[in-house]
Formats: C-alpha cells, structure tokens, sequence
C-alpha cells in the first residue's frame, strides 16, 4: 500500500527509475540517510540493472514500470535522460506514487506541464531535484536580501562553470534529442536558484552559445546569458563544460550593500560568503550540510504533508522555460520573453 499525502508516515520505500550515475555518486545515499529505504531499481538493461542493485544492496532490479510499481513503492526518484521523464512521472502519477525527478524536467514545456498536471490530478507529491537550492550559501544569500540587509537588488551573477568529469562525456555532449548542452544541464539550475534566492519572476534572457571543441557540433559547452527580472534587476551567467580553473560563484548587488559567495556552484557541499556594506566586509558563518539530503528529507516531509519540497514541479517547469528561451536566443539572436504563467 503506497503512502498517500499527509498520511502519517512510516519508512518512505523508494524505486528509482534509471540505473544512474547521479544515484551511484549522490542519490542512493541521500536517499538512505534522510531515512527512505530503496526498494527497487528500474533500469531499462536487465544486466546493468542487476549489477546496480547488487553493488548498492537493492532488493529488486526490474525493467519495467510495472514491476516497479507493483512492487509497493511509495515515490520513485526519476534519473532517466531527460527525454524519458514524462513518460516515468505520468506514469509513477497514475499509480498514485510521489515523484522527485531530475531536472531539466523535460525537453519540451508541454510535456513538462503534462508532468506537473499528472501529479497534481493524481494528488501526488512532485519535486524538481534543483538541489542547489539546499546549498548553505544559497539559503543564507536568499535570508539576507529577505532581511534587507543589501537594499534592493538590481543586479546578480553566477558562475556555474568548470571541466566537465570524464565519465560524463556521454549524451551530454552528444545528443540533443536527451538534453545535451551547458544550458539544459547547468543554466536551468541557475535559473531555479535565482528565483529562489530573490523571489522573483524571470521575464526575459538573451543568451550567446560557444561551442569551445568538446560538445559535438552544433551542441553549446558554454554559454553566457543576460536575464532580466521583472523586479528590474538584471543577472548575467556564466555556464560551460570547458574551463578548469575556473571558481564558481554567486553574487546578488544590492542598493546598500552586496553578497558574494564562492565556489558554491557544485555537488559538494561548502563555499564561503562575504556581506558587504558601509560597515564593511562581514563573512557569513554557514552551516553546511547534503545537499541531496536536505533535499530528500523536504521530500519526504511534503509526503507527510509538513510543507513543499525544496523544489516542485512547477519550480522545475518554470526553470525549463527559462533554458529552453535561453537555447531560442542563442538560436535567434534575439531577447526572448520568458512565458512563466503557462
Ligand atoms: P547517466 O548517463 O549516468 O544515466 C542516465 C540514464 O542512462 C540512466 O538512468 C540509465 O538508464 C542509462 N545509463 C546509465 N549508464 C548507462 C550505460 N553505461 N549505457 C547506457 N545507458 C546507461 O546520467 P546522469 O546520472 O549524469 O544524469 C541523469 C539525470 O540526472 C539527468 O536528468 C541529469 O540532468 C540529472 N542530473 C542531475 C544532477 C543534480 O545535481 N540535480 C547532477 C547530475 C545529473 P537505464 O538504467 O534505464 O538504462
């Protein structure tokens, strides 16, 4: 019997969809140490599937949905390429089963939106894995401009860039139909992070791609874009495959003062954050923890109907849109309107 919403909450049984690497490095432990037990692996190789839920003590390697869901779990974490997510979400949807998945939700906004629509037909929870936004530096730049300790915003900028590892030199840089390129891959997080931190609506980006000899021809490894906001300010972001030495960062400029955090924009949980003001230069204290754990433990307690995940389906709906206007600029060469009230 599946756990419903707001229902009181034994152990979450989790299936994930795809035998991935994101599961392999990050998920599959975040996932146990918030608490939640992994059930089940659905991965479309039977031998590849079997070898996964060997290496991480699965009980169960099935490669269809079906199994999977008759198999009794109560959410499925979704790491599928991107082109596959619709169908695993409306599917987990109609089996009445919670839904994290990876982002880019989609490689369309329709079916994005059919995704979001499916789950809340269906009354079931869905999360947009966005896990920077359980970055400390992220939470603590969100609560500062929240505090007015930098006046009012004008301008942001993010850094989101490095050497993409080797092992994942595979579909990313190879094949447009999964959702390949930087601003598929590493713009729409920065998306979701900006209207995290500044509670406020993108409307609008103009994007130039470069393609720096590591992606395949006519896919971007980087790419810079302008995004304005409708509170006025303006971002601009960095995001690319191709630089080592790169130090990633997130700056938000106020009237009154300005916050910069560094080497923030990874996996790993860390980074530094300065305030500064007319009192001068404060370094904020931070409180570091998992990413990917925070995110699951938000999960879980949106399934027991304490609260929103860190990032729902419309997060994730909304931080494609902006992606997928980004890919139409760098196409267009044109400022293109970003529709978030779809
Ligand atoms: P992988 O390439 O490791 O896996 C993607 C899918 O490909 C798997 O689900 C699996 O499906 C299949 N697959 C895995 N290994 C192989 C193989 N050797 N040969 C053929 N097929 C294989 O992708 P990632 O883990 O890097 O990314 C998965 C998703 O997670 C994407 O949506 C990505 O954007 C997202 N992601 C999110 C991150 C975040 O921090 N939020 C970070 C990294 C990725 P199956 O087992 O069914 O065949």
């Amino acid at each position: 019997m599946n756990v419903g919403k707001g229902e009181v909450v034994r152990t979450i049984r989790w299936g994930l969809i795809g035998a991935a690497t994101i599961g392999r490095e990050w998920m599959i432990g975040a996932i146990r140490e918030a608490g939640g037990e992994i059930a089940a692996v659905m991965s479309a190789d039977a031998a590849r599937g079997n070898a996964y839920a060997r290496e991480f003590g699965i009980p169960l390697s099935v490669i269809s949905l079906q199994d999977l869901f008759a198999s009794g779990i109560d959410a499925v974490y979704i790491a599928t390429t991107n082109d596959r997510h619709r169908v695993e979400t409306v599917a987990a949807a109609a089996a009445g089963v919670h839904v994290l998945c990876e982002k880019p939700l989609a490689a369309t906004l329709a079916d994005a939106l059919a995704m979001v629509n499916a789950c809340e037909q269906a009354g079931v929870v869905m999360a947009t894995n966005h896990h920077l936004r359980n970055a400390a530096t992220h939470r603590a730049i969100r609560d500062l401009v929240k505090a007015g300790r930098i006046g009012r915003p004008l301008s942001a900028r993010v850094v989101h860039a490095g050497f993409l590892p080797e092992h994942l030199h595979g579909w990313r840089l190879k094949n447009p139909a999964a959702g390949a390129g930087a601003i598929l891959d590493l713009t729409v997080h920065d998306a979701d992070l900006l209207r995290f931190i500044l509670d406020d609506e993108p409307e609008a980006v103009t994007t130039l791609a470069q393609n720096g000899g590591l992606a395949a021809e006519g896919i971007e490894d980087a790419a810079l874009s302008l995004i304005r906001f409708r509170s006025g300010l303006l971002a601009h972001l960095f995001d690319g495959f191709t630089t080592r030495y790169v130090e990633t960062g997130v700056e938000v400029h106020g009237v009154d003062g300005s916050l910069a955090a560094r080497n923030c924009m990874s996996q790993t949980p860390g980074g530094t954050l300065v305030l500064r003001t007319a009192a001068g230069e404060e370094p904020i204290s931070l409180d570091h923890q998992n990413y990917y754990v925070r995110g699951v433990r938000a999960f879980h307690d949106a399934i027991a109907g304490k609260g929103e995940p860190a990032a729902s389906g419309r997060d994730g709906q909304i931080a494609l849109a902006v992606a997928l206007a980004a890919l139409e600029s760098a196409k267009t060469g044109r400022l293109t309107a970003i529709d978030v009230d779809l």
